[in-house]
């Protein structure tokens, strides 16, 4: 394993840029944040104390969880793939009191022919002919008066 920079334990040194000295320049570690990642540094050269700025590029931005209505659907989860998978697949009436499982067809009021895709407790995501959904479903209704 190669040594980690950002890593350096306090009272080390450690060759970062002076923000004063504008240069690469040895300093001692002043404090490491609770991951263990060097946070201030002190300027062996000037003395002046900053802030650590680590070296590793920040990793790239996880892809941000989109949501299923701006997201491309995998080719394998099109509407027309599924229909083809599943046509041998009875259709379940939707109903958002029911639970539903992955690979379920179900047979919606409003959006005609879907696809559960994934289903998680309460709500499930599910491909239409037009686009993917996100339903409720496995839910109390409550009835109201
Ligand atoms: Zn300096």
């Amino acid at each position: 394993m190669t040594k980690d920079k950002d890593r350096t334990p306090v009272a080390e040194n450690v060759i970062t840029k002076c923000m004063k000295c504008n240069m690469e320049l040895n300093h001692v570690v002043v404090a490491n944040n609770a991951a263990g990642i060097v946070e201030r540094v002190k300027c062996l050269t000037c003395g002046s104390e900053h802030k650590y700025r680590p070296e590793k590029k920040k990793a790239t931005r996880k892809t941000s969880k989109k949501s299923i209505f701006t997201r491309e659907v995998d080719l394998e989860k099109t509407f027309e793939t599924l229909a083809q998978k599943f046509k041998e697949k009875k259709p379940l009436p939707y109903k958002i009191s029911e639970s539903f499982k992955n690979d379920d067809v179900i047979d919606h009021k409003t959006f005609g022919m879907g696809f559960v895709i994934s289903a998680s407790c309460d709500k499930m995501e599910v491909v239409f002919s037009d686009r993917p959904r996100l339903l409720a479903c496995n839910r109390e209704i409550t009835t109201l008066g």
